[in-house]
C-alpha cells in the first residue's frame, strides 16, 4: 500500500516510521528541498500550483492523506478528483479557517469562546464593546503555534493588533480564564468505528506546546470530549486521527481549535499506548481494523523547540525516549521530542524531576 502525505514535516515522517512494519511507504509531496521526511519516505518536489507534479504525486498513491490543514483548498479539491483525500476536502475548509471552525462547533452545540468576524476597524470596536478585556485578535487561517495572534487589553492594544494583522481576515475571540488545556486524540475507521485516546493535558507558552501529560483522568470531561468528538467526526464524515484542543473551566470544556490529522500532543502514544496515533491513522486510512487506543501507564512529552539537548544524559533516565526529527537549529522551531513514560505517577515524576534538572 502506498499513501501520500501533503507536506514532508516531522508529522509525515513520523507517520513514515509508523507504516514501516505495516508495510506501507509513504510518498510526501513537499515544495521545500530535503524536508525532514526525507530518510524514511519518497518525496515528490512540487509546489501547491504545480498541477503536473501533483498528477505524478497521485498517480503513484493509493490514497492522500495531510500533515497539515493550511493548505489552499482549490489544491486540495484538485488532489481529492485524483485518490480519495483523507480526510476530505470539507473538513479541510472548516478546520483551515478559525471563523468557520467556531460556527460549526456552535452549530453542532458544542461550546466555544464568544468569538466575531473582524474585518474593518470598525468591526472590531463595536465586538469590543460587547466583550470584556482581554480578548484575542487572530488571522481566520495560516495560524499554527500561536503565529497570527495577539491579545487586546486595552483601547491602544486593539489599535496595536490592528495594524499588526489588519491585512488578513480576521476573528476576534474571548479571553478564557481556562484551569488547564486538554486535547482528545480519536481516530475514526472506514467502517464507523471511533476509537479514543485519554484526554491529554497540555501547557503551552507562547502560543508554541511545550509539555503534554497523559492520561489526564477526568470521567467527566473524559465523556464529554468523547461526546463531542463523536458527533465532530460524525458531522465530517471523517476518516483518520483528529485531535480537538480544549480549555477546561471546571466541568465544562471549551473547545478550541480541532486539529484534522495526527497531533502533537499525541506523541506520546509511540511509546506511552498501544497503538500510537500515527499506526492509527495509517490503519484507518488504509482500511485496516483500528488498534488499541489504550495508555501504558504515565508519559511526560516535551517538545524540543529550538535547541537538542546533550541524549547521553537525557536517555540514562529510565524508560525515556528521544526523537529527532533531524532539522536545522533555529529559534522557535519544533526540533524533535522527548516522551518519558512510567508505570506510575509518583515515577513519573520522579523521572520529569530527573529531566528538568539535567535540561538546566
Ligand atoms: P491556538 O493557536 O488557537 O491554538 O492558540 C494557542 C494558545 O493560545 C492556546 O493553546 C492557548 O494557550 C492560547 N489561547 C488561544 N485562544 C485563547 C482564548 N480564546 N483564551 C485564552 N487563551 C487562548
Amino acid at each position: 500500500m502506498k499513501v501520500g502525505v501533503l507536506g514532508g514535516g516531522q508529522l509525515a515522517r513520523m507517520l513514515a516510521i509508523a507504516g514501516k512494519p505495516l508495510g506501507i511507504q509513504l510518498i510526501c509531496y513537499e515544495s521545500i528541498e530535503n524536508p525532514c521526511a526525507n530518510s524514511v519516505a519518497n518525496i515528490i518536489k512540487g509546489d501547491f500550483n504545480d498541477e503536473n507534479a501533483l498528477a505524478t504525486f497521485a498517480e503513484t498513491v493509493d490514497c492522500i492523506t495531510l500533515e497539515t490543514e493550511n493548505i489552499p483548498l482549490t489544491f486540495a479539491e484538485f488532489v481529492a478528483k485524483q485518490r480519495a483525500l483523507l480526510p476530505n476536502e470539507f473538513t479541510l475548509k472548516i478546520t483551515q479557517d478559525r471563523l468557520y471552525e467556531k460556527e460549526c462547533l456552535q452549530s453542532l452545540q458544542i461550546p466555544t469562546a464568544k468569538f466575531h468576524a473582524i474585518n474593518t476597524w470598525d468591526d472590531l470596536e463595536t465586538a469590543l464593546n460587547t466583550f470584556n478585556y482581554p480578548a484575542i485578535l487572530k488571522t481566520r487561517k495560516s495560524g499554527y503555534d500561536g503565529k497570527g495572534q495577539a491579545v487586546i487589553h486595552d483601547k491602544q492594544g486593539a489599535v496595536n493588533a490592528w495594524e499588526q494583522l489588519k491585512s488578513h481576515e480576521l476573528i476576534l475571540e474571548s479571553f478564557v480564564n481556562f484551569a488547564s488545556e486538554v486535547s482528545l486524540i480519536c481516530v475514526r475507521a472506514k467502517n464507523g468505528e471511533v476509537k479514543f485516546y485519554p484526554l491529554v493535558e497540555n501547557e503551552h507558552r507562547e502560543g508554541i506546546l511545550r509539555l503534554s501529560k497523559a492520561p489526564f483522568i477526568h470521567p467527566i470531561l473524559q465523556k464529554k470530549a468523547e461526546n463531542y468528538a463523536n458527533t465532530l467526526v460524525t458531522h465530517f464524515n471523517y476518516i483518520g486521527v483528529m485531535a480537538i484542543e480544549f480549555f477546561v473551566m471546571g466541568n465544562e470544556l471549551i473547545a478550541n481549535e480541532i486539529a484534522p490529522r495526527v497531533h502533537n500532543s499525541g506523541h506520546f502514544t509511540i511509546e506511552g499506548a498501544r497503538t500510537s496515533q500515527f499506526e492509527n491513522h495509517l490503519r484507518a486510512i488504509c482500511g485496516l481494523p483500528l488498534g488499541s487506543t489504550e495508555t501504558i501507564g504515565f508519559s511526560a512529552m516535551y517538545n524540543l523547540i529550538g535547541e537538542e539537548p546533550v541524549r547521553e544524559k537525557i536517555l540514562s533516565i529510565p524508560n525515556t525516549y528521544y526523537h529527532s526529527y533531524g532539522k536545522a537549529a533555529r529559534p522557535g522551531r519544533k526540533l524533535g521530542h522527548i516522551t518519558i513514560n512510567a508505570l506510575s505517577e509518583d515515577a513519573l515524576n520522579d523521572s520529569v524531576a530527573n529531566y528538568l534538572k539535567i535540561i538546566k
